[in-house]
């Protein structure tokens, strides 16, 4: 059933599950529980429309580095408050984690998960069916599908990696809707702000503490709570409750080592092989149920070894939307639309945006007149995970009581160190091969003086409340529970202890389906 609490009188609600938040993480993890006789309420505190005030609760503070790709977009724009969450504005580029992503990797400090590529392999497989995605191919058998063959030689040093496209980008919040409406073990309560945890005895928590939108309190009860509130509000979330229960965080771990998929524009190039700009283009896959797939091309293990750098992959692009703010601003509007209230709302933004609009469109008609031998390389980093790269708490209040977030982020030198031996890789290959020139962008340039301005994060926030062994060095264990906390788990991407290059959301998933599994299991017992 789908609650509206604005309208609520009940204010103590009992479960067996309590999920906060109903994004992807949520959406997977209750797949466990439908139709059973467990009990879970879902606490969300968005609507089922895309509503400014609501996502206001986004705000924070950002010590800031690098353009994100504008001011406000990390929080605000790269968060969305409702239900099916950020996955509203999600573009459906999808994949599994590497096997090697996994491991310790004994010159990146901090790297290496308590599980392996193994544990989520039949899980991946499901999260590929969720997506609509079709076979279960990430590597170079993928080209053989490809509808021209791809005849070119592969560049030394690096491996060729692939993602598929949910597409049309699925749909968390219809999909959700439609899934629960029925059901009577299962309750979305909307319009539900959770501010903080309690203390119960033993060790385990005992109530969420919730408000709706007129500032009523709701105290929800459960066996079980799963934390499911994206990258930054589930770091904020646990911190705002460590002074109820002081063995949440005894080593102060929560929010540390924040993490995002930072995106530059390594160069720019020229060439007459135009069987290598097919080859890393965009390509419909006829014998694949005509599912989209993109190659990238990334720095060899051994050679990362030798190098002693983390990873990156390269993409081939026509166009550089990094180099604009306004195409960023558009897409996020596009993504919206039909998700605001009213119409009369959505044109009330794009007025306000159209000088930026304009911008846009003259990049894009710009670009059209480029013969197709122009290309451009981003590169997206596998970011090292750094102690002082945080989310923590503010000074300032939201209208709830609760401390909003403040991120600190930035590069490390290994991060500097990964993109510029790419670069030069990349260029002794491209003059070995005769593929085309490429010249060096600006943030490579001025690498040496720490550029900021060129670095982009994109809305993958990762590593907050990251998994590890026990509480001196994460948050939580390889079950997704709360280090000495019985009864709290957390799902999606704030768990990672590194994020490989691939985006988040295949493998957030993959990690709630697993973790609905374990939490069945728990419940039988
Ligand atoms: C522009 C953009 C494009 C993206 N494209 C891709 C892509 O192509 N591929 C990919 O893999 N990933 C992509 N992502 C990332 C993807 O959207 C996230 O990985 C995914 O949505 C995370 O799912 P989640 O459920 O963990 O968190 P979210 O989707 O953020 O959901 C969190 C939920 O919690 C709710 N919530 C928050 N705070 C509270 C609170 N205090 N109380 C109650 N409820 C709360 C929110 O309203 C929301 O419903 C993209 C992100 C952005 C910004």
């Amino acid at each position: 059933m789908i609650i509206d609490t604005n309208f609520l009188e009940q204010k103590n609600i009992n479960s067996d599950i309590c999920v906060i938040g109903s994004g992807p993480s949520s959406f997977s993890f209750i797949k466990n529980f439908l139709n059973l006789n467990y009990s879970v309420s879902i606490v969300e505190s968005g609507n089922f429309f895309f509503d400014q005030k609501v996502n206001s609760l986004n705000h924070g503070q950002l010590d800031m580095f690098g353009n994100f790709p504008h001011k406000e977009y990390m929080l605000k724009s790269a968060r969305v408050r409702m239900v099916g969450g950020t996955s509203n504005v999600w573009a459906g580029w999808s994949g599994p984690l590497l096997e090697e992503d996994f491991e310790n990797k004994h010159w990146i400090p901090k790297s290496g998960w308590q599980i392996n590529y193994d544990n989520l392999r039949n899980y991946y497989l499901e999260a590929q069916k969720i997506l609509g995605l079709s076979k279960f191919i990430y590597d170079e058998k993928l080209f053989d599908f490809y509808p021209n063959k791809v005849n070119i030689k592969k560049l030394e040093n690096f491996d060729n990696s692939f993602w598929q496209f949910s597409n049309p980008p699925l749909n968390f919040k219809k999909n959700f809707e439609q899934e629960i409406k029925e059901l009577k073990n299962i309750n979305l309560y909307f319009n539900c702000t959770a501010t903080n945890f309690s203390k119960g005895i033993d060790e385990k928590i005992k109530t969420l503490v919730a408000y709706n939108s007129k500032k009523y309190k709701i105290l929800f009860k459960a066996k079980y709570f799963i934390l499911a509130c994206g990258g930054i509000e589930n770091a904020t979330i646990l911190l705002n409750s460590k002074q109820n229960i002081r063995q949440l965080d005894e080593n102060n771990n929560i929010g540390n080592y924040f993490f995002e998929h930072p995106h530059v524009t390594l160069a720019r190039g020229t060439t007459n092989n135009l069987n290598f700009l097919k080859t890393y283009k965009k390509q419909k896959l006829k014998q694949l149920n005509n599912i989209e797939s993109l190659a990238g091309f990334s720095l060899k293990k051994e050679y990362r070894i030798q190098n002693q750098v983390s990873n990156c992959i390269n993409v081939i692009t026509n166009h550089n939307l990094l180099d604009v703010e306004s195409a960023v601003i558009l897409r996020h509007i596009m993504a919206l639309r039909g998700k605001i209230v009213t119409t009369s709302k959505f044109i009330n933004i794009f007025l306000k945006n159209i000088p930026e609009l304009i911008k846009t469109l003259n990049l894009f008609t710009k670009n059209t007149f480029v013969k197709n031998k122009n290309f451009y390389i981003i590169s997206r980093l596998e970011q090292q995970p750094l102690h002082e790269n945080k989310v923590y708490l503010s000074n300032s209040k939201n209208k709830f009581g609760n401390f909003l977030p403040q991120i600190n982020w930035r590069l490390s030198d290994l991060d500097y160190k990964t993109l510029k031996i790419n670069y030069k890789a990349i260029n002794k290959n491209f003059n070995l091969e005769n593929i085309g020139k490429i010249n060096p962008s600006n943030f490579i340039e001025i690498i040496d003086k720490e550029s900021k301005k060129d670095v982009f994060a994109v809305g993958h926030h990762m590593g907050t409340t990251r998994m590890s062994e026990n509480s001196s060095n994460g948050v939580v264990d390889k079950n997704l529970k709360v280090h000495n906390v019985k009864n709290l788990f957390v799902a999606g991407s704030s768990i990672f202890p590194t994020g490989g290059f691939i985006n988040p959301t295949m493998t957030i998933i993959a990690l709630s389906l697993r973790l609905g599994n374990h939490i069945n299991e728990l419940l039988k017992k």
